[in-house]
């Protein structure tokens, strides 16, 4: 791995037709930190997210997962990575802990540790008690928490997140703010997607600002605030 980063990104760039989605862009997330992508709808962060996952291939640059280069190695960085979508694809007609059961399968975790990876996410997204509650009984809240708790049934060491938070109340936010944190002090590498400049100062380490498929600026979020929106 390229010194002791989870993700790399060189000049990378990604068309849809005549529009740039993705325009040359850097990125680096070293290893046990939280970087936060952080831009307006259309900025180009799901598109980075889609391009990290391999569901998305770059027309130009480089990219490099936990050591593995995409799209050529995806497949192995997929398999250590924990991936949270923005829109909510949990099976509906399944339980709480039968949607976990799944991915613990999908993640190859052995059969004689499958209970215990399902016993810990349960706890860890708080939803021990609903184990045995169909999905669409779950508040959205709940859903949110499940949908992180599945991305991490196998302990990944690096965690995607696509707007973790969009759309939620304030209250269920900040529940999710302090599962995020636990993770962060569990040494997990967290990259997620914002367009909440509070949530990308309570939660990251260093910040990339994107604009136009461009990152525009970086640096520690209080130091960007200052910098951007002044006092
Ligand atoms: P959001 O918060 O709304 O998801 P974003 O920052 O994640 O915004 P993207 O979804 O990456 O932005 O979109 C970047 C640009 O690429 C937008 O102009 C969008 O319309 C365009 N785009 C994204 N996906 C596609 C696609 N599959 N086909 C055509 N255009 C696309």
């Amino acid at each position: 791995m390229s010194g002791e980063l989870a993700i790399r990104l060189r000049g990378v760039v990604k068309r849809y037709g005549p529009i740039t989605a993705v325009d040359g862009l850097d990125l680096e997330v070293p290893l046990g930190t939280c970087v936060g992508l952080l831009g307006p709808n259309g900025a180009g962060k799901s598109t980075t997210m889609r391009m990290l996952t391999a569901q998305s291939i770059a027309d130009e640059g480089e990219l490099e997962v936990l050591g593995f280069q995409l799209p050529r190695d995806s497949k192995q960085a997929r398999a250590q990575c924990g991936v949270v979508p923005q829109l909510d694809n949990l099976d509906v007609s399944l339980t709480v802990e039968q949607n976990l059961l799944v991915f613990a399968h999908l993640y190859r975790i052995g059969r004689y540790d499958r209970q215990a990876a399902i016993e810990r996410s349960l706890e860890l997204a708080n939803l021990a008690d609903r184990r045995d509650t169909r999905v669409d009984k779950l508040s959205g809240g709940m859903r949110r928490r499940l949908l992180i708790a599945r991305a991490l049934v196998h302990q990944p060491r690096l965690v995607l997140m696509d707007e973790p938070t969009v759309g939620l109340d304030p209250q269920v936010r900040q529940q999710l703010w302090a599962l995020i944190d636990r993770l962060r002090y569990e040494g997990t590498t967290i990259l997620m997607s914002t367009h909440y400049i509070e949530e990308a100062q309570r939660l990251a380490d260093t910040v990339l600002i994107m604009s136009h498929g461009k990152g525009v600026a970086r640096g520690k979020p209080a130091d960007l605030v200052l910098e951007h929106a002044g006092r």
